[in-house]
């Protein structure tokens, strides 16, 4: 395993988290996406090409940056909304 490799893919995972479900607001009790996007942890890995290697030991490394919840590997977080539906205006935005 290369560690710099696992760092800058655990700065790229993070950097993405915006909340947990605990974060959302609560209807009924029941909480729901109101604000963020939601999407399973294994998913955002897949996203940023974690090797499967990797997932299980950065999983441990991720919380929620509001409540500073700890995550499993296929709990739900919140990421940014406009991610998803701009990822072709990505590119130059990066420039
Ligand atoms: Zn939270």
């Amino acid at each position: 395993m290369k560690p710099k490799l696992f760092d800058r893919l655990l700065i790229q995972v993070r950097r993405q988290i915006r909340s947990c479900l605990n974060c959302q607001p609560a209807d009924e009790g029941k909480p729901y996406w109101a604000y963020d996007q939601e999407i399973c942890i294994d998913e955002l890995f897949d996203r940023c090409d974690v090797p499967d290697l990797m997932r299980a030991q950065m999983v441990r490394y991720l919380k929620c940056p509001t409540c500073q919840k700890y995550f499993e590997q296929y709990d739900s977080v919140g990421i940014e909304i406009e991610q998803l539906q701009r990822q072709d205006d990505q590119n130059q935005e990066a420039a």
